[in-house]
């Protein structure tokens, strides 16, 4: 029986790239989008291409009750669940002053809120099984703010705590949990930047290149592999040395 990976927000970007080198290397995947089901196909097809099974699976993950059944529906049709990535994110940029309550928690909801709903969701399944990985996406903004970002950073800095809180609480049960904490990738959500904020970005990256959705996806893969064993806790960069 193949391993099983649930990837949240997996239709584009870098729940895709996830999701395509886990399929490429042997696990059966869980694409969970939001979106049509239209957008979904081109993931869902590219996976295939890899011969190991491949379940699409529409849930919002501000909704626990539609988290909860698609963890359900994933242990049914595929049997356990190893490895789950809270990918799913979205920004709305914008100064405090500026900022209302609801743009504020729109954000808060989905990065925060969705990253503990699907972490409670496939608590009891890797629990049972007394193994399992947990992947969150965090952000260096996570780690740093930033202007513009109040609800993204503060969502990313309580994605890193959460991250910690599971990894203390689940250890004895064999169930790792750590942070990816991108810098600047390449994908729809950098697309949006002017070329004055990109270059000012790229000035403030030592290696003076934005990132891959690979260079995430290959850390994913790692952190849920058994060359990790010994790794959890913890929030690694993939940022071109953005933040040290
Ligand atoms: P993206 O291209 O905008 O993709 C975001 C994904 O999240 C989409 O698949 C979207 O689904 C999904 N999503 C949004 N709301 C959702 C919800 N309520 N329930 C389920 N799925 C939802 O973003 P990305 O750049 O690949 O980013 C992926 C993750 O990395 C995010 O957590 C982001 O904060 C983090 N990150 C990205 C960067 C970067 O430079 N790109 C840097 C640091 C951290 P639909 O397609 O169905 O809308």
């Amino acid at each position: 029986m193949n391993k099983v990976a649930i990837i949240t927000g997996a239709s584009r970007g870098i729940g895709k790239g996830i999701a395509l080198k886990f399929a490429k290397n042997g696990y059966d995947v869980v694409i969970n989008y939001i979106g049509k089901e239209e957008d979904v196909l081109e993931a869902k097809e590219e996976c295939e291409a890899f011969g190991n099974k491949v379940m699409t699976y529409n849930a919002d993950v501000t909704d626990y009750e539609a988290v909860d059944k698609m963890v359900k529906a994933v242990v049914e049709e595929l049997g356990r669940v190893d490895v789950l990535v809270n990918n799913s994110g979205i920004t709305k940029d914008t100064l405090i002053l500026k900022m209302d309550t609801k743009t504020f928690t729109d954000v808060i909801d989905v990065n925060l809120v969705g990253t503990f709903n699907t972490i409670k969701a496939v608590s009891r399944t890797m629990m049972k099984q007394r193994s399992g990985v947990i992947i969150n996406m965090a952000s260096v903004v996570g780690i740093t703010g930033n202007v513009g970002q109040a609800n993204y950073a503060a969502s990313k800095a309580g994605v890193i705590a959460l991250t910690k809180t599971v990894a203390k609480e689940y250890a004895s049960r064999h169930i790792r949990a750590n942070a990816i904490a991108p810098g600047f990738i390449k994908t729809n959500m950098t697309a949006v930047l002017s070329d004055t904020a990109k270059e000012n970005i790229l000035s403030n990256i030592p290696l003076k290149e934005m990132g891959e959705v690979e260079d995430v996806a290959n850390l994913a893969y790692f952190l849920a592999s058994d060359e990790a064993k010994y790794i959890t806790g913890q929030v690694i960069h993939v940022d071109g040395g953005m933040v040290m």
